[in-house]
């Protein structure tokens, strides 16, 4: 798996944060050792590394924990948030032109699979309805024209070909106005690639990206390469200007680093990927699915992002007001059981990922149980009563009526009474509010 080894790197970032209840500057500073080398190790580079690491850590210590997230939970979650944006964000879509047929030029070095992404694009974007022409332009290697004329058919795709004694720009006119009579929507021009960068390929890129006038310039590159990939970028962006990235071989057992490196360091984007030979195999680049896939806790990331939102709907601004003037009553209590509850059926699910939630089944059950019985007894209670729990601390005659409602003892009646103002203390404590609130002796 091609992140197996970043994934199992960063895995023992979290296994640090085990037990730990708040995330601290101090105990992040182990974790973040692991997350560095982790990176390093896929082959990102330093700089860009550095970066990353400082922004996690600022997050990290940044942000207050949401209630029912474990530190280790919520370093993943911002791992995961400050990856998507490494990778730029939001998936970069191909640009198509207004009038005229759409122009792609496609360039890289030899043996990357630019041959193989000209027809797998072409099937790409015929699936998505477009009418496709290819321009056969690697002129040095006899075969290559050979092997697009092959893998044109393969994907029912015309192809361009003049064979090797034409000047590539020349080629690209020609093809293009061929295109133009046919009426296609999209052509897709492969160039001729070198074993490294040279100025003699630059300089016939320049002359076919002039006699194109491309609407996009993709520079398709391996994965396998790794901080090379993100270098050539930059250098062909610098040279002939480029409008994106092709990143190849995904599914190979690369270490990762290119597909996280290439936005941050060219600020060109990874348009589409190659995860197989077959010329159904490329997609968009996604790069929160990358994010996901390289974390490999799906589970883990969908439950933060639902304790955020429990929060967030519970109008916690409200709910201070309410504490802070000591009228936190049955209603909100009921309000705070319950999402405390939603959490503990979340916790379940994670209880069944290996290593993850300490959070005991039986636990979950008792604590659901009890939740029932306070229920029970919170239904019988009078709007006034649910509103002034003083009430019922000042009158046994009310928690006995309860009780027999309820069906439950006067016993319990009294300790879920006691709980209340229990916790209105402890929450005005953990506001810093320390006037007023003590715990009303029950009178009998
Ligand atoms: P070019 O020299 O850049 O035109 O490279 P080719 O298109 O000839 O591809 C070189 C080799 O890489 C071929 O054997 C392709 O099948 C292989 N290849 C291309 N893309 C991918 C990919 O996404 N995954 C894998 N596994 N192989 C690929």
């Amino acid at each position: 798996e091609m992140f197996g080894q970043l994934t199992s790197g960063l895995e023992s970032a979290w296994n640090k944060l085990k037990g730990e209840e708040v995330l601290t500057k101090e105990n992040i500073v182990e974790p973040m050792r692991d997350i560095r080398r982790a990176l390093l190790e896929a082959d990102v580079s330093l700089p860009v590394v550095r970066r990353f690491v400082q922004s996690v850590s600022e997050e990290a210590v940044g942000t207050g924990l949401i209630r029912g997230v474990r530190p280790d939970q919520q370093l993943v979650k911002i791992v995961r948030d400050e990856l998507v944006k490494l990778m730029g964000g939001e998936v970069s879509e191909l640009v198509f032109a207004k009038s005229g047929p759409t122009i792609i030029l496609l360039a890289g070095l030899q043996g990357v699979g630019k041959t193989t992404v000209s027809a797998k694009l072409a099937l790409y974007l015929k699936k998505q309805g477009k009418s496709c022409m290819l321009i056969a332009g690697d002129v040095y290697r006899p075969a290559a024209i050979d092997q697009l004329v092959i893998l044109g058919e393969q994907v029912d795709v015309p192809v361009y070909a003049a064979g090797t004694d034409v000047k590539p720009a020349e080629i690209a006119r020609q093809g293009l106005e061929e295109a133009k009579r046919r009426n296609v929507d999209v052509v897709i021009m492969d160039t001729a690639g070198r074993l490294q960068i040279d100025k003699a390929m630059m300089d016939e890129l320049k002359e076919v990206k002039r006699a194109l006038n491309p609407t996009e310039v993709l520079l398709v590159v391996d994965a396998m390469t790794g901080q090379e990939a993100a270098a050539l970028v930059t250098t062909f962006n610098l040279e002939i200007g480029i409008t994106g990235a092709i990143m190849t071989k995904l599914d190979g057992d690369s270490r990762g680093g290119a597909a996280l490196s290439v936005k941050e360091v060219s600020g060109k984007p990874i348009k589409l990927v190659g995860r197989g030979e077959r010329m159904e195999d490329l997609e968009p680049f996604y790069p929160d699915r990358m994010a996901g896939r390289i974390l490999g806790m799906g589970d883990v990331l969908s439950f933060v992002e639902k304790a955020q939102e429990v929060m967030k709907q519970e109008d916690a601004e409200d709910l201070q007001k309410k504490i802070m003037s000591a009228k936190f009553d049955f209603n909100d209590f009921l309000k705070q059981t319950r999402a405390v509850a939603q959490m503990g059926t979340m916790s379940r699910v994670l209880g069944m990922i290996p290593g993850m939630g300490k959070v005991t089944p039986a636990q979950i059950r008792e604590a659901e149980k009890s939740l029932i019985i306070m229920e029970s007894m919170i239904e019988v209670m009078t709007p006034e009563e649910r509103e002034k729990p003083e009430l019922l601390a000042e009158s046994p005659a009310r928690r006995k009526r309860i009780a027999q409602e309820s069906g439950k003892t006067e016993q319990q009646v009294s300790q879920l009474v006691a709980q209340l103002f229990q916790m209105r203390v402890r929450m005005k404590n953990l506001m810093g509010v320390m006037q007023g609130g003590s715990i009303p002796a029950l009178s009998n």
